[in-house]
């Protein structure tokens, strides 16, 4: 077996260079054109010596992800369905924005937290992604852009760990991930534009603080322990007094000055104004619990197994009204894509059962692409 150089963050690139007895320059060459010119053939490495292209082709390769289907929203979302083996595949979304391009990536093939609002969770967890298969997704989603609008310049400026699976659960696999989007000679991005979103694994957001700072999400949900614990069963392990504690040890060593809170809205269940004076006396940052935050208000994404309902419009605005009005940063996630269904964890459902992806392939092939503005 030879080895899948989109598995390597810098320093593993050099060694493995060092390995082949090449010099670490030798490593920052291939890792540009892996990911800024995003190479798969040694044959276009123009500035390798051809000896070492003739020994690379002998042990190692760069090798994405099959694309099983690609939906292209009327809004100009993206979403792309990858095949990673043994039945099981995982989503990639793109958003473009006037003024940035955000790709939201998975972590896992399903997920073991089971939110019961989440249909990834519904799913069960299957496995954890390789480096490869994480930093495969921005690679393909980068160049595969890059060349349809024909400039050659950046699309993807920020990345959001907010697809399936829950990233600081697949811990040793995400941090090289996060350091190649951060590299310089990889996707260049900054910490304050990679954001990690997580369900509360609190020994691991210890571990990110000291390992690779970026933005941090956290996914709440719920103003009190007994409602979180229904909702986001980690919480039983993890409450929201250590929570809470666990995120501000973080912002010692955040890139930016606050945790994004993200709260997604269930009808009667988590949606009432007593709920929004409980998260406001629950993050206070005036008092020693508190945290330093902005909340984002997620309309739910409803679907069938979950028995839960979105919250309606007015709902939404009037809870987002009582955070503002107590000096909370408060905004509401514009739903995008939601003709090709664009929500965590929604069209992977469909794949596991391997005749819809046939039925997948047939559609695509009717699917016509509109350019991305
Ligand atoms: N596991 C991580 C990251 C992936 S989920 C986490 O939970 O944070 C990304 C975000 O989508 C989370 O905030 C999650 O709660 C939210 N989400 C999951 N299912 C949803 C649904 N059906 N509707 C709206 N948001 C959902
Ligand atoms: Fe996993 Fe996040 Fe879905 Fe919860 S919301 S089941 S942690 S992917």
């Amino acid at each position: 077996m030879t080895t899948n150089l989109l598995d390597f963050d810098l320093d593993g690139m050099a060694a493995f260079c060092e390995r082949l007895g090449e010099k670490r320059f030798r490593a920052t060459q291939l890792f540009r054109w892996v990911h800024q010119r995003g190479a798969s053939s040694f044959d276009q490495m123009s500035d390798l010596a051809k000896s070492l292209r003739e020994k690379l082709k002998g042990c190692a390769h760069v090798t994405g992800l099959p694309v099983i289907s690609e939906h292209v929203s009327a809004d100009g979302t993206i979403k792309w369905l990858f095949d990673v083996g043994g039945g099981n595949a995982v989503e990639t979304v793109f958003i473009p924005e006037d003024d940035r391009g955000t790709l939201c990536i998975s972590s896992q093939a399903g997920c073991a937290v089971g939110c019961r609002f989440c249909s990834t969770g519904h799913q069960g967890f299957s496995r954890n992604l390789t480096t490869g298969e994480i930093i495969a997704q921005l690679w393909y989603a980068e160049h595969a852009l890059r060349q349809r609008q024909g400039h050659g310049e950046r699309v993807i400026s920020n990345v959001v760990m907010m697809g399936m699976g829950e990233p600081l659960q697949n811990y040793s696999a995400l941090v090289p991930a996060l350091r190649i989007m951060l590299d310089d000679h990889g996707y260049g991005l900054s910490r304050r534009r990679v954001t990690v979103s997580t369900s509360g694994v609190v020994p691991m957001m210890d571990r990110l603080a000291q390992d690779c700072p970026v933005a941090l999400a956290v996914s709440l949900h719920a103003s009190n322990d007994a409602l979180r614990d229904s909702l986001v069963p980690l919480n039983r392990k993890y409450p929201l007094e250590e929570l809470l504690a666990a995120c501000r040890r973080y912002l010692d060593h955040a890139p930016r000055d606050f945790i994004t809170f993200e709260y997604c809205m269930l009808d009667g269940v988590n949606d009432q104004p007593e709920h929004a004076a409980q998260l406001i006396a629950l993050v206070d940052p005036k008092t020693a619990h508190g945290v330093s935050c902005k909340f984002n208000l997620i309309p739910f994404n409803p679907f069938p197994a979950s028995g839960l309902r979105r919250s309606s419009v007015a709902r939404v605005s009037a809870f987002a009204k009582i955070l503002s009005d107590a000096g909370i940063v408060t905004t509401v996630r514009k739903t995008r894509g939601d003709d090709i269904d664009a929500a965590c964890g929604q069209l992977a459902g469909d794949v596991k059962d391997r005749t819809k992806v046939s039925e997948r392939m047939a559609k695509l092939r009717t699917i016509e692409l509109k350019p991305i503005t």
